[in-house]
């Protein structure tokens, strides 16, 4: 008999890790599945699929997760995190890809009653029904019905495991009867259950309804502005902490946008994007020393880059109470 294949969908978190370490164990052949986006990477994954020598298939669905946090059919979480259409469409996804390419088993390291909402039994069911085939979750399997790899007896039921709720005292002895050495920490994870992230997106879906999804990866590279163009219409800013802030808001810029730099002070880059001006400049300040004294609501776009220069020239600490020049120039 040839080699069972499961296709696992891989985090490359701990609950990913041992699910496909359950399944490895049982010699089945395991392919991670992991998606990347705006709002999550595959560093993880990429680093937990080499650590445990699995084949790693990553798919952007950078799009497809814009559309979805723009209309969520079932709307959001605690923030902007449309964790139930997310989850169906990742699993979605992930049938067409076990179809395509012939897996035998669909798995996941979801543990049952770790998230109350999405992971509990009739939530964990409810996606399976949706996605019209069975999901193996190997940290769960016991306390869940008995899929068809199981009678089929792709995988051995009696080898899985009965893990549920969230005191992790379970996968602290999978951890160690595999002997795992090296997993990551929970940290990070989806923008989308970040609040303040969650504030920018939803200012920008109110700003820009259109917004794509290169407007959303600005978003996470500085300190943001909105400014009133008059019509309705909103320009964006955004202004770097710190130098690789100032070097990715640089290579994110594209055309049609503006970038603000002091010259002879080292300080932020800000860009700015919605104005629709052709410029290139340097333009005379003098530096406010606190923040109050820069007028915020402008409409005229000559308005709107004086006050970008003095948020600019202003976050460089040198710059306050200083004559500085700032360069600006269209892209
Ligand atoms: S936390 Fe983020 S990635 Fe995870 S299911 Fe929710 S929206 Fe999707």
């Amino acid at each position: 008999m040839s080699q069972v294949k499961a296709l696992v969908l891989f985090s490359g978190g701990l609950d990913s890790i041992l699910a496909a370490r359950t399944l490895l164990e049982q010699n089945i052949k395991v392919t991670a599945l992991c998606f990347e986006s705006n709002f999550y990477d595959a560093k993880k994954a990429k680093e937990s699929a080499k650590e445990l020598g699995i084949d790693l298939r990553v798919v952007d669905i950078r799009e497809r997760m814009l559309d979805l946090v723009k209309n969520p059919p079932n709307g959001y979480g605690k923030n902007m995190n449309t964790c139930i259409d997310c989850h169906s469409m990742m699993f979605e996804l992930a049938v067409e890809i076990m179809r395509k390419d012939s897996f035998d088993i669909l798995a996941s390291g979801e543990v049952l009653g770790q998230r109350p909402f999405s992971q509990n039994k009739d939530a964990l069911l409810k996606i399976q029904n949706l996605v019209g085939i069975d999901i193996l979750r190997p940290l769960s399997a016991k306390l869940l019905p008995e899929t068809s790899y199981e009678k089929e007896m792709l995988v051995n039921r009696g080898r899985l495991h009965r893990i549920s709720g969230r005191t992790r005292e379970g996968q602290g002895e999978l951890i160690k009867k595999y002997n795992i050495k090296k997993y990551p920490s929970p940290a990070g994870g989806c923008l989308l259950t970040d609040p303040d992230f969650s504030s920018r997106i939803m200012d920008l879906l109110d700003n820009w309804p259109e917004s794509n999804i290169k407007d959303v990866e600005i978003l996470k590279n500085g300190r943001v502005f909105w400014f009133d163009c008059g019509e309705a219409k909103k320009a964006l800013a955004i202004v770097g902490r710190n130098h690789e802030e100032n070097e990715k808001l640089k290579s994110l810029s594209h055309s049609g946008d503006i970038i603000l730099e002091l010259k002879d002070i080292n300080g932020p880059t800000s860009l700015l994007r919605g104005l629709n001006l052709k410029i290139e400049k340097d333009f005379k300040i003098l530096t406010p020393k606190i923040f109050r004294e820069i007028e915020m609501s402008v409409f005229d776009k000559n308005s709107i880059i004086k006050t970008l220069a003095n948020i600019t020239a202003f976050y460089a600490v040198k710059a306050r109470g200083k004559e500085v020049f700032v360069h600006i120039k269209s892209i």
